[in-house]
């Protein structure tokens, strides 16, 4: 694996995370059979960055998914190593930025650090939300290299700052594992021996061999489970997306982890051009830009 290369599928990564944030916002919180209804006239499925959905977007517009990543990416490259103060800091400025979306533990969870000055929420079983595993992808690139407890600890640092929870953290960590090794040129089959199917017998909420999950919840496992269905059973970054997003539910947030997944797997030659268009140069920047300097991080 060239370094060419292994950057090529730093950038697919998060630049996948944007894409598939701004094609599942359309579709977050409706039904598969709704989503088939409202999208009758393409066939019954939704496959273009449109924008509108509930939160009324303009096309290629991302949501909380990718903007807190690239808030905690931001802390990470000013501090050079992921810190939970500081961390927390660019949340809270994330939040006073008044985004486009925001999640319940997420808000909770600030506002008590902004109270206590304390970046770590004490452990809650209410606490196994999809968001920290949803902005992950800048600790994998910034901790590629390491050996993986030290990868888990730096994961579970940034995702205390909102979510305390058993399940979040291994949804987090096994995501940014799984990054890394398709970074270095893993395939998916090495990674469902690797870390898929171990994360499913450690904690059986997240066994994905059953039926497929529709309309997924912002219940980790939920998401989990709606994304390596897709990412494994598809053979391209478009297919694995809108395979994806079609499920509704929490769409945006499936489509952004599924997007990291597929865009570290197949590249950024792997994205559609139209979507990444879309998406808009300056969030194209930012997610390339942020990918590029948290490698070189990584690398010293
Ligand atoms: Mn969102
Ligand atoms: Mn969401």
């Amino acid at each position: 694996m060239s370094a060419g290369e292994r950057l090529s599928r730093a950038r697919g990564a998060y630049l996948g995370l944007a894409v598939g944030d701004a094609l599942g916002a359309t579709v977050e919180f409706m039904t598969p059979a709704e989503i088939r209804h409202a999208f009758a006239r393409q066939g019954g499925m939704h496959r273009e960055m449109v924008g509108g959905g509930w939160l009324r977007l303009a096309a290629g517009q991302v949501t909380d998914d990718t903007t807190m990543s690239l808030a905690l990416g931001e802390s990470i490259l000013a501090e050079g190593r992921v810190d939970a103060l500081a961390a927390a800091r660019a949340f809270d400025a994330w939040m006073r930025g008044k985004p486009v979306d925001i999640g319940n533990t997420v808000r909770r969870g600030l506002v008590e650090f902004r109270r206590t000055g304390n970046p770590e929420r004490s452990v809650s079983e209410h606490d196994a939300g999809n968001g920290a595993a949803m902005r992950v992808l800048p600790v994998a690139l910034a901790t590629l290299g390491q050996p993986d407890p030290a990868v888990a600890e730096a994961v579970r640092r940034q995702a205390h700052v909102t979510h305390h929870n058993a399940l979040s953290d291994a949804a987090a960590t096994t995501l940014a594992l799984m990054v890394q090794d398709l970074v270095n040129g893993a395939t998916p089959p090495e990674l469902l021996e690797r870390r898929a199917r171990p994360l499913a017998a450690i904690h059986p909420e997240f066994a994905f061999g059953g039926r497929r999950k529709e309309n997924p919840s912002g219940f980790v496992a939920d998401t989990v489970i709606a994304v390596f269905q897709a990412f494994f059973g598809s053979g391209s970054f478009a297919d694995c997306l809108v395979e994806v997003v079609n499920r509704g539910g929490d769409a945006d947030t499936t489509g952004a982890i599924a997007g990291m997944l597929a865009g570290a797997r197949y590249g950024e030659d792997g994205i559609p051009a139209r979507w990444l268009r879309t998406l808009g140069a300056p969030v194209r920047a930012a997610c390339a830009g942020q990918a590029e300097r948290l490698i070189a991080l990584a690398n010293t």
